[in-house]
């Protein structure tokens, strides 16, 4: 055992996440071409990096469904 069983979020900046949701919006899946509009690639290497600090970080992806 080496009790490391605990994972610690690691914290963003608010400026950093802001800027992870950007590359997530901007290379999110287009709905006609099925890829991202930027990379012409499906879940594009930006769009993988970003997601993964977001939810590295504890952030709530979920939190901007509307009502
Ligand atoms: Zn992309």
């Amino acid at each position: 055992m080496n009790g490391s069983s605990a994972e610690v979020p690691t914290p963003l900046s608010d400026d950093l996440i802001v800027y992870y949701r950007r590359v997530l919006a901007a290379h999110s899946i287009d709905p006609v071409s099925r890829v991202c509009p930027v990379c012409g690639v499906k879940r594009c290497a930006d769009w993988q990096q970003a997601y993964e600090r977001l939810v590295v970080a504890g952030v709530d992806l979920e939190s901007r469904v509307g009502p």
